[in-house]
C-alpha cells in the first residue's frame, strides 16, 4: 500500500462553504457582474489546442497600465493563492521559519505547513491592530526568513499605514510578503506595488478576484524587484494562467473606467454594511472596515451563523467574530432583516 506522507495525515483541509444558499457573503466576492458580451468577446478569439503564453504578457501588460507598475517586475499566478504557494515552495526552504499572524489570510499557514516550513503564529492585540516594532524584534531576533500577512487584513479589516510597513520591510533582512488583496478598498496611496523595485525582500500580492469581479478565473499577480521577479518565474509552472482568464483579465483589467465606478460601488455598500450592523446594536464591537467586507465581534457567533444559514444568508464564521462581505443593496437589505427578526 502506499503511504500517504504523515504531513498530510494531520493536515486540516481547507473547507469552502459548499451549497445552495440565495445570498453568499462568506468569501469577499464582489457583487458586481461583468457584462456577458463583454466576456463573449474577449474569449471569442482565443485558441483552446494552443497552451497560453507563460507569461501572460497581455494580462500582465493591462495589470501593469492600470496600478502604474513596471510589467517586468510583475509575475501573473493562477490566483494569488499560486503565488503564496510558490513563495512558501520554492522561495523558502523546509524548516525555513514563516511568521504568520492570527487571524490573517489562512493560506499563509496552509501552504507553508504543507511545504513544511516552520510556521510561528503570533495572536493579534485584543484590538485587532499590529505592533510593528515588536514584529520587527520577533523576525530578528526569532531567526524568521519569511513574514506573510494581508493589508489591509482579512478578517480584521482594518489597514497598517504605508510608513509602518515600510519601516518593517526596512528593518528586516526576511522577506516580507504583503498581500494587498484589498488595498484598491482602502487608499491606493498605502499601496506598496509602485515601490516593489526599491527593496530586495519584498514580494506585493494583488489579485482579480476582489475588486476586479474576477474571482471564477482565478487570476493574481505578484510585483517584486527583478531577482525577486526571476526567481518565481523560474519556480512557477510554465502555463500557470489558462488561456481563457488570460483573455478576460486583459479586457477587464483595461477598462479603467469600470474599475474605479465599481470600487467606489462596493466601498459604498460596505459603508452602508457597516452603519447598518452598527445601528442594530447586537454586536459587541465593530471594525472599522478598509475592505469590501466588516468584521463584527460577538460571542454568539455561531449562533447567528447558523441562524443565517438557515435563512440561506452566508457569511463566514470565526470564534467570538463573524465576517460580512457588502453586497448588493437587496442583499444587505436582506441580512439586516434576517438580524433585526432574531433580535
Ligand atoms: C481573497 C484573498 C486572496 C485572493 O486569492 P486568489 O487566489 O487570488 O483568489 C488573497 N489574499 C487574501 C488576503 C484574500 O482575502
Amino acid at each position: 500500500m502506499f503511504n500517504i506522507p504523515e504531513k498530510l495525515q494531520c493536515f486540516v483541509p481547507y473547507h469552502p462553504l459548499v451549497g445552495d444558499y440565495k445570498i453568499r457573503l462568506d468569501v469577499n466576492e464582489s457583487f458586481i457582474e461583468l457584462p456577458p458580451e463583454k466576456i463573449a468577446k474577449a474569449i471569442s478569439g482565443v485558441r483552446l489546442n494552443r497552451y497560453p503564453d507563460p507569461y501572460a504578457t497581455a494580462a500582465v501588460k493591462a495589470f501593469a497600465g492600470l496600478f502604474g507598475v513596471n510589467p517586468e517586475l510583475v509575475t501573473a499566478g493562477n490566483g494569488s493563492d499560486e503565488l503564496i504557494a510558490i513563495t512558501a515552495s520554492s522561495l523558502l526552504q523546509k524548516g525555513d521559519k514563516i511568521l504568520c499572524y492570527k487571524p490573517d489570510f489562512s493560506m499563509y499557514a496552509f501552504y507553508s505547513r504543507l511545504y513544511e516550513l516552520d510556521v510561528v503564529e503570533l495572536q493579534k492585540r485584543e484590538d485587532m491592530t499590529v505592533d510593528i516594532d515588536n514584529m520587527i524584534d520577533y523576525i530578528n531576533r526569532g531567526g524568521i526568513k519569511c513574514v506573510m500577512f494581508s493589508n489591509p487584513c482579512n478578517p480584521t479589516s482594518l489597514g497598517i499605514e504605508k510608513a509602518e510597513i515600510k519601516r518593517l520591510i526596512s528593518g528586516v533582512k526576511a522577506l516580507v510578503v504583503l498581500d494587498e488583496a484589498y488595498m484598491d478598498f482602502w487608499n491606493e496611496r498605502e499601496s506598496l506595488l509602485s515601490e516593489a523595485h526599491n527593496y530586495d525582500n519584498l514580494i506585493v500580492l494583488r489579485t482579480c478576484s476582489k475588486s476586479v469581479a474576477l474571482a471564477g478565473i482565478r487570476l493574481g499577480f505578484a510585483v517584486a524587484n527583478e531577482r525577486i521577479t526571476s526567481a518565481l518565474k523560474t519556480a512557477k509552472s510554465p502555463f500557470n494562467v489558462n488561456v481563457l482568464s488570460q483573455a478576460i483579465g486583459e479586457v477587464v483589467l483595461s477598462d479603467a473606467e469600470k474599475y474605479k465606478s465599481s470600487i467606489a460601488l462596493i466601498k459604498e455598500s460596505a459603508a452602508r454594511l457597516y452603519s447598518s450592523l452598527k445601528d442594530l446594536n447586537i454586536f459587541e464591537k465593530i471594525y472599522e472596515t478598509r475592505t469590501n467586507f466588516v468584521f463584527a465581534k460577538t460571542p454568539e457567533s455561531h449562533k447567528i451563523y447558523e441562524y443565517l444559514l438557515s435563512k440561506s444568508i452566508a457569511v463566514r464564521c470565526f470564534d467570538g467574530y463573524l465576517r460580512i462581505c457588502a453586497g448588493t443593496e437587496e442583499e444587505n437589505k436582506a441580512l439586516i432583516n434576517a438580524l433585526q427578526k432574531n433580535n
